[in-house]
């Protein structure tokens, strides 16, 4: 896939090894962040002298901006095919934001339903905003993760039309799991919920469809992030039925969200406009419509295989090494390429340093800010936990993620294969080589 490889900036960057030499860098950490692609660098400087102020200037220059930003709308909705009748997009700086963003909007409307059911298996972006607003249940999942959709209609029966939103990942960060979202958004419509779909490592690895089969099967709201789909940090989206968002207030407020305001009275603009207060980033929207006409290029479900085929790669010959432990079931299909492991006798904090230090290959460890799923999946009690708090000089437990991206190839996974075998057959000379930089009882 070297045409592939060409289009990423940094795919052939050189770095120093432990012993000073220098070798091609390897990234493994895609679910955390994507390199940045040549196409985005290219627009940006095609567009960099037209850079101005969006939507408040008369000037030529302005206007150009504004209209580029405007379309720029029109792009991402047609790549997850959202409907362009009912839903606007809004562009926000993360995930993180989008979806805080809608836990503040969906607050304010009147209504008895006052339960989100949220999933074991969600990131802190989509946990956390929802706690201190609504009351928050978790749809369990099975022994190896897996989300269990027998659990969420019990639960939606349970709760008797209460709930007004099923939010859920679209996939895992930390298993890779890829959600049936079409089959939870017709379990969660017929018991009168919508569904929030967080798209921050689902959108850039497969393609995705709001609009689906029907409408029971459409998807009300999708949150996604530049940053992880090969444009660079600081602009996201949070897509969603405009209606929603003409009640109340916005959740930023200022310039820019304002048709009028007097001493005492504020008349908010219209959505889109009236949830992006202040100057928006238009270097960042510019970004990320060019990384999206590259990923299309390419095609996403090429994409999905080429990762998929990877994926299954790695993980057939890991299997092999002795001492590998897998925390998903590494035999799932629906998968983006996310591999959580750990390696008996290797502290998970030690073996991304190894990795980096012997061959330039970076992957992350610890709780992914998934911290109730990575309990989960670790065995670890309320107790255990309490203990590892308390404890500064305990090793925290944790796992290793791989995270593969399009542009990976075979012979960096062959190369990351060969380092897990020599650690496995030598920890202890590893171990103690890599032992200095270690920084203990760290949680991420
Ligand atoms: N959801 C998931 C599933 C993620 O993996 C991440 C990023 N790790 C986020 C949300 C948050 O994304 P961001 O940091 O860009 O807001």
């Amino acid at each position: 896939n070297n045409n592939l490889r060409n289009l990423i900036i940094g795919a052939e960057q050189k770095i120093p090894l432990s012993d000073g030499t220098d070798v091609t860098a390897i990234n493994f950490d895609n679910a955390a962040t994507t390199p940045i692609l040549y196409s985005v660098l290219k627009e940006i400087n095609q567009f960099a002298p037209w850079y101005s102020s969006v939507h408040r200037g008369a000037g030529y220059k302005s206007k150009v901006s504004s209209d580029i930003y405007e379309q720029s709308r029109d792009v991402v909705q047609s790549f997850v095919n959202s409907d362009k009748e009912r839903d606007i997009v809004i562009f926000t700086k993360n995930t993180t934001e989008s979806i805080n963003m809608l836990s503040f909007v969906l607050s304010q409307q009147k209504s008895h339903q006052k339960v989100i059911l949220s999933t074991c298996m969600e990131h802190a972006a989509n946990d956390l905003p929802w706690r201190n607003k609504f009351k928050v249940d978790y749809v369990e999942i099975d022994s190896l993760g897996r989300l269990s959709i027998e659990d969420l209609e019990n639960k939606l029966i349970r709760y008797r039309g209460n709930v007004k939103l099923v939010s859920v990942t679209g996939a895992s960060n930390v298993t890779g799991y890829l959600n049936p979202i079409h089959k939870i958004a017709a379990i969660a419509h017929k018991y009168d919920a919508k569904i929030l779909v967080d798209g921050a490592q689902m959108v850039p690895h497969t393609s995705v469809d709001m609009k689906g089969f029907d409408t029971l099967e459409h998807i009300d709201y999708l949150a996604f992030s530049s940053h992880k789909m090969y444009a660079p940090f600081g602009s996201g989206v949070l897509i969603g039925p405009k209606r929603d968002f003409e009640e109340g207030n916005p959740f930023v407020q200022g310039g820019g969200a304002i048709r009028l305001v007097t001493p005492r009275h504020v008349e908010w603009d219209e959505p889109a406009g009236k949830d992006e207060a202040g100057t928006p980033n238009i270097m960042g929207v510019v970004a990320l419509t060019a990384a999206i006409k590259t990923l299309q290029s390419v095609g996403m479900d090429n994409i999905y295989k080429i990762e998929k085929a990877l994926y299954d790669y790695a993980i057939s010959r890991m299997k092999n090494i002795p001492g590998i432990k897998f925390y998903s079931d590494p035999f799932k299909e629906d998968t983006i390429s996310v591999i959580p492991f750990n390696l008996e006798g290797v502290y998970h904090h030690i073996l991304p340093l190894i990795l980096s230090g012997e061959a330039g290959i970076a992957v992350r460890n610890g709780f992914f800010c998934t911290h109730p799923y990575c309990e989960r999946l670790l065995g670890l009690s309320e107790e255990d936990l309490n203990h590892y708090l308390e404890e500064d000089d305990d090793l925290f437990p944790g796992m290793v993620r791989a995270s593969f991206g399009f542009y990976n190839n075979y012979k960096e996974i062959d190369k990351f294969l060969s380092i897990l075998r020599k650690l496995a057959e030598n920890k202890e000379y590893y171990i103690n080589k890599y032992s200095n930089d270690l920084s203990l009882n760290q949680i991420k």
